[in-house]
């Protein structure tokens, strides 16, 4: 038997960044329409019938509640040339001008230039520690920038398909 250690949330960080995965810039508006937005990488694709996917969202985000009350949320996939927005997006307090967004169909904000988008209407919310699990279906979804490669984050840093 290999004799591992008992898991510490360091240790837990350490080996989850091994998990190398897409970045993604998941929003919604607030009661007054204001966009919203941060960078995350928890987005999965869950069911293809319904269309589902998931995010975990931090229950401590300043924008939670605007997630909770709206129940829709929309998702960009960022290219490999929008490492600086998901640097601002992952920022506390950064501003995030609201000429970055294209609205859609359901009124959701979503990424000029991002690799593709959905927007999504949110099925269940479950409690997850402190992240809240949200699954959405997918209502509207589109491909953007088809011959574009992705932007990836491993080991917390982010890289291209070819390494760097
Ligand atoms: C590659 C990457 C992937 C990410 N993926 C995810 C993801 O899947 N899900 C996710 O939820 N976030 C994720 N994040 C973090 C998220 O992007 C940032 O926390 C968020 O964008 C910060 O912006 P904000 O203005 O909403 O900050 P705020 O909402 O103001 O706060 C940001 C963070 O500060 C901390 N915080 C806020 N209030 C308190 C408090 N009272 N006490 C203690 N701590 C507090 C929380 O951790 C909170 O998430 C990711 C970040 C990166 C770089």
């Amino acid at each position: 038997m290999i004799d591992l250690d008992m898991v510490t949330s360091d240790k837990f960080r350490e080996v989850m960044s091994n998990f190398a995965t897409g970045i993604t810039v998941v929003t919604t508006v607030d009661k007054h329409g204001k966009p919203y937005g941060l960078t995350v990488n928890s987005f999965t694709s869950v069911s293809l019938d319904p269309v589902l996917v998931l995010v975990c969202l931090d229950n401590r985000l300043s924008g939670f509640v605007s997630f909770k009350n709206c129940k829709k949320f929309g998702v960009s996939m960022l290219s490999e040339h929008q490492e600086d927005l998901s640097r601002m997006f992952a920022k506390k307090d950064s501003e995030r001008p609201p000429n970055i967004y294209v609205e859609g169909k359901l009124g959701m904000p979503l990424l000029r230039n991002a690799l593709a988008v959905m927007e999504c209407e949110a099925v269940e919310m479950y409690a997850g520690g402190d992240h809240t699990i949200f699954l959405g279906e997918v209502k509207t979804a589109e491909v953007f920038e088809a011959g574009m490669n992705p932007l990836l984050y491993f080991r917390g840093k982010y890289r291209g398909l070819k390494g760097n």
